[in-house]
């Protein structure tokens, strides 16, 4: 499968030769083509990002399994997500974590993730409009912290509400020359960061 290769072919800079398997049966169960716009539907399996409106777009399935497997989320996990857009990333999370919170600034985007995360029975989840920079105190501390929209400094809120032990990944830096980057907060409290591949999102809107 095409997104198998891609691991291979980016062993050095993401220090391993192929994703989780859990990963990719999360991603095998997830019917992409419903959380793609009708008049894409023919292209929901092909490995490209697609375009949801407002500039937006749906993660390629590549990027999708990469930062999933990179946020090595586990069973009992509650995992905070930044961007739903339409959902895609949200479910395969849902698929893996116990408990899935995600929060979308852009109003109409968060109400047909929602809609698309419900006609898929993803139940596990919980959805809340507003800048996904300053986390969801009432549910914090979360297990991992995934970003689909990219800041350009790791906001200091998220890494407040991630557990001492929990891990966040998201793309990071100037529009032009993003890196994913993974966080670990240690039993210390130390974080520690890590840059692996160049990525290109759209940027993190602020509202402050
Ligand atoms: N997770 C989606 C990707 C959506 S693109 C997928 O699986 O396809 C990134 C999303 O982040 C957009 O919908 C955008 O509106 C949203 N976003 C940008 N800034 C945000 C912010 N501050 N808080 C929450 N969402 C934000």
């Amino acid at each position: 499968m095409i997104i198998a290769r891609y691991a291979s072919l980016c062993v050095e800079e993401i220090g391993k030769d192929r994703l989780a398997d859990r990963v990719m049966e999360a991603m095998a169960r997830v019917p992409r083509h419903q959380f793609v716009p009708i008049e894409l539907q023919e292209l929901a399996y092909a490995d490209t990002p697609l375009p949801i409106g407002y500039e937006k777009t749906i993660s390629q399935p590549f990027m999708v399994a990469l930062m999933t497997d990179l946020l090595a989320v586990e069973e009992h996990d509650k995992v905070l997500e930044i961007g739903t857009g339409f959902g895609y990333q949200t479910a395969v999370l849902g698929e893996l974590a116990e408990q899935v919170f995600s929060v979308e600034i852009i109003e109409e985007l968060a109400r047909e993730g929602e809609r698309r995360l419900r006609a898929t029975a993803c139940n596990n989840v919980q959805l809340r409009i507003g800048d996904g920079s300053l986390g969801w105190q009432e549910h914090a501390p979360f297990d991992k912290i995934i970003m689909t929209a990219a800041p350009k400094r790791i906001p200091q809120r998220l890494i407040e509400q991630l557990k001492t032990g929990g891990r966040m990944v998201l793309p990071a830096g100037q529009e032009d020359e993003q890196k994913l980057v993974v966080v670990e907060k240690g039993d210390d409290r130390q974080v520690r960061t890590r840059e692996l591949i160049e990525v290109r999102f759209s940027p993190l809107i602020t509202s402050h």
